[in-house]
Formats: structure tokens, sequence, C-alpha cells
């Protein structure tokens, strides 16, 4: 058990060298916390940063009470970080806001309501502040994952989802999959996902971490093994056993 247990929200946040987004994360993460729908936590996660950013984090961790961090002793990529936060993650539900702030931690408010019937919320995002160069790729990405994948997903690069712990530490963890939340939800049996219009904001301090090599070359073999994934995935339902129900599983001997 860890402190994320105490809550009904962990919020994860992603940092790769964002020393300039840390105030700004101070005030927009403790406003939301006063408010938020759920009781939520803030589960920083430093991916080895070489700047300011685990000094700073450390300095808010230590004022604002809801606010925790696991730090990296090296950079792992974004996904890393992700699986780190949903293994730590031990409140019942669990969202995912970038550092940049691009999207409105206030608008978790608008997705967590969906995970009563969905077992994951994720953005859209309505009026995209990016470059033109870097809207283009995302459309191009989206298209061709989703006619791979089959996700049906309009916009999986959206930094602000909202999932069920429990599906999300379910998920199939490599470099990349990130990007693929909506399909690997899809792998596991009913598992449904509800996509919502959220607002979108240019990054305003630092810089960003993907070029276009990494953004669109390793997705598309990744959408090749995402189809081996798929095929082979291992999904099985207990029919009977004597060890007990701590799975949620009702056996068929006891019901
Ligand atoms: N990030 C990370 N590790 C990395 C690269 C990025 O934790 O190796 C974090 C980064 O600090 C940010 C988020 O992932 O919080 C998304 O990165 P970025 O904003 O650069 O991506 P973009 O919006 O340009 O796609
Ligand atoms: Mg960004």
């Amino acid at each position: 058990m860890n402190r994320t247990a105490d809550y009904e929200l962990t919020v994860i946040v992603p940092l790769y060298n964002e020393e300039d987004n840390i105030s700004n994360l101070e005030n927009a993460l403790s406003a939301y916390l006063q408010h938020s729908v759920c009781r939520a936590c803030i589960l920083f996660v430093n991916d080895g940063s070489t700047d300011g950013s685990l000094a700073g984090l450390k300095d808010i961790c230590s004022r604002n009470r809801d606010f925790y961090y696991i730090s990296f002793a090296r950079n792992c990529g974004l996904s890393a970080a992700l699986k780190a936060g949903f293994d730590y993650a031990e409140s019942g539900y669990v969202g995912y806001i970038d550092a940049d702030l691009q999207t409105d931690p206030e608008e978790f408010d608008i997705l967590l309501p969906y995970l009563k019937d969905y077992d994951m919320a994720v953005g859209i995002r309505v009026k995209r502040n990016d470059t033109a160069f870097k809207r283009f790729q995302s459309r191009f990405a989206n298209s061709f994952r989703r006619m791979m994948t089959g996700d049906g997903a309009t916009d999986t690069g959206c930094p602000l989802k909202v999932f069920r712990t429990a599906a999300a530490k379910e998920f199939p963890m490599f470099k990349g999959m990130h990007r693929f939340f909506p399909a690997l939800l899809l792998l596991q049996d009913g598992a449904r996902y509800k996509e919502v219009p959220v607002h979108h904001r240019p990054r305003v301090t630092g810089v960003s971490k993907f070029s276009i090599w990494n953004r669109m070359m390793s997705s598309f073999a990744d959408c090749f093994a995402y189809r081996w994934m798929r095929k082979r995935y291992i999904r099985y339902r207990v029919a009977d056993s004597n060890v007990g129900t701590g799975d949620g599983t009702t056996s068929a001997s006891e019901a």
C-alpha cells in the first residue's frame, strides 16, 4: 500500500526537463484539487530530468499535502513514466495530464463522470493549438493507426485521460504504447471507452520532447506490434476454483 490508496483519483504527471513549468503546475493542480469531483492526489513522475525539475518537484511536494512524486534514475520515456504511474496508483481511478499543461486539469471533472459506465474516458482536442506541421503529422498518424488497429479513436495523443485503475494496470506496456491506450483497452473483454471534447492551448514554456522520427516512424512499427498482440493476447475466464474470489470473479462452485 502507498499513499495513493487514500484517494479516489491519482493524477499522473510525467516530466522530463520541465523546470519552467513547475510553478504553473503547482498553481493549476492545487487549484483543481480544492474542488475536484473525486478526492484526488497528484503523482509526478520525474523521467530522469537533467535540469532543475526534481528539485522543483520536491519543493512543491513539501508544501502541498496531496502532491507526491517518484523519480527515475535516468530517462526512460513517456510510456515508462505512465507505466510507473499505473503501477504505483492504488486509487480506484487514475488520470494523466502532461506537464506543459496544454490541456486543463479542470477538465478532469468533465471526463470523470464517464468512468461510472466506461473503463476509460479520453479527451479530443477540438481546437488544437500546435503548429500546422504537427497537426498534419497527428492527423496522418491517427488515421493510419485507426486503420491498423480498428480502435476508432479520434485523438489518441490527447494528454487528458482518465482510467479505471484496474483496466490501466492490465495494459501491456512497451515504449511508444502511450499512443495506443484506446487500442490496448479494447484487448480487454467487454471494455469500453468514451471520447469527450476538451480544450487545448499552446505550450507556453519548455520544448516538445518528440521529433517527427519518434512520433511517426516508431508508431508506424508499433501498429504492427499491436496487431500481433491482439492476435496473441491472453484472455481467460475462470469457471471453477476453490482458491477464493480475490480477483472479484465469483467461482461457479460458490455461486
Ligand atoms: N516526457 C517524459 N519523458 C520523455 C519525454 C516526454 O516524461 O522522455 C513528458 C514531458 O515532460 C511532457 C509529456 O511527456 O510532460 C509530453 O511531452 P511533450 O509535451 O514534449 O509532447 P508533445 O506535446 O510535444 O507531443
Ligand atoms: Mg506537449
